[in-house]
């Protein structure tokens, strides 16, 4: 394919229409720079269009390293025996909301294992602790498969929001990162089931995960086309040391920045992260992420004392500093791309009625 082609697919895309499978592979696979450049360059437009310069921050609470799951890339899967295990109480988890709540944030995302030990009773209530605190302020769970019924409660007592990566879109690929007890089409139920009561949903995948092809990104692409999820959590895939993926690639941050970019002008108004993941396989991840479409960035607000603790993947970024600290660091880094981190709830705006810049 010529360089004119790539410009052509990516003029195409911007302008909301949709491409075939072949002409989504060839934008995945283009490793021209100056074609890569005009990718990155219609996505900030869109992605300034309607956010203008903002990036939306979200606290994040990781509160249990207790899981159910054996994902075979997870550090924190049930049988990895070396990893520590703890979990927050609802009066550290408020605690770590009063503190977020006093630096600016006005979004909590509550992350777990698949932690049996907060059945629906106790999630409840620490949501409705968190709600009655803050009522301004939006409450995002991220705490993977439950039953419709336990996400309604949930939304009941005060969770607006909840992330549950579809990690891969293609079966067959889902059964090699899983085992044969996780299935990929519960998952996807899932996501139904959250978008049918009413949450803010969120998925997304690992970019760069083991025996993953063009053709399982080009599904997943389309899944966030159809699905139009309001949130697209993706992030380069990194070996963790105690898993059976230790000796696998890590994902490339390139191709993570250029899906990024990609998944902007596919879906303009999501709210897209530039993760953690990003900034801990590339010193400048994060920043990059923000300069390629994304317009969030997730801090963490857990204890210093359980932050190394949560450990997905080896050498994981930020997880000495305070929450004080590590938002102050943030702001800096974000201020250099010439963006500007801002202290509102961070609701998508609704297609169609941009904001003005
Ligand atoms: N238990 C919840 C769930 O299943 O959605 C939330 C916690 S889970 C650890 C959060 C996300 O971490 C997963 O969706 C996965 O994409 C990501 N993750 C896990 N291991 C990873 C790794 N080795 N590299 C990059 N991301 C990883």
């Amino acid at each position: 394919m010529t360089d004119r082609n790539y410009i052509e697919l990516t003029d195409k895309l911007a302008a909301g229409d949709e491409l075939s499978d072949e002409e989504l592979g060839a934008l995945i696979e283009c490793e021209d720079r100056e074609a890569g450049a005009y990718l990155t360059q219609k996505a900030i437009a869109v992605r300034e269009k309607y956010y203008g310069k903002k990036v939306f921050i979200r606290g994040l609470i990781e509160f249990s390293s207790y899981c159910r799951n054996n994902c075979f890339y997870c550090g924190i899967r049930r049988d990895n025996k070396k990893a520590e295990r703890y979990r927050l109480s609802k009066e550290q988890i408020l605690s770590c909301c009063e503190t977020g709540y006093r630096l600016g944030f006005r979004t909590f995302v509550l992350q777990s294992g698949e932690d049996p030990y907060f059945a629906d009773e106790i999630l409840c209530g620490i949501v409705r602790g968190i709600r009655m605190r803050f009522e301004d302020c939006a409450i995002t769970l991220s705490v993977g498969e439950r039953d419709r019924g336990s996400y309604e409660k949930l939304f009941a007592a005060g969770a607006d929001r909840y992330l549950l990566r579809h990690e891969t879109a293609d079966e067959v690929h889902y059964g090699m990162l899983h085992p044969e007890e996780m299935l990929l089409s519960r998952r996807l139920q899932c996501l139904r089931d959250l978008r049918d009561i009413g949450y803010q949903v969120g998925c997304g995948m690992m970019v760069g995960s083991p025996y993953q092809k063009t053709e399982h990104l080009i599904k997943d692409l389309k899944l966030i086309r159809e699905f139009r999820p309001e949130m697209v959590g993706i992030g380069p895939f990194l070996p963790h040391q105690d898993t059976e993926f230790a000796d696998q690639k890590a994902g490339s941050p390139l191709l993570t920045l250029r899906l990024l970019s990609i998944i902007r002008l596919m879906h303009p108004t999501v709210l897209l992260p530039a993760t953690t993941a990003l900034g801990t396989a590339d010193p400048r991840g994060r920043e990059k992420g923000l300069l390629a479409g994304a317009n969030v960035v997730m801090p963490n607000l857990s204890p210093v004392d359980v932050r190394g603790k949560y450990t997905l993947y080896d050498n994981k970024i930020c997880t000495g500093e305070e929450a004080a600290e590590c938002i102050r660091c943030l702001s800096l880094r974000v201020s250099k791309t010439g963006y500007e981190i801002v202290t509102e709830r961070g609701d998508p705006v609704t297609f169609g009625s941009p904001e003005t810049p």
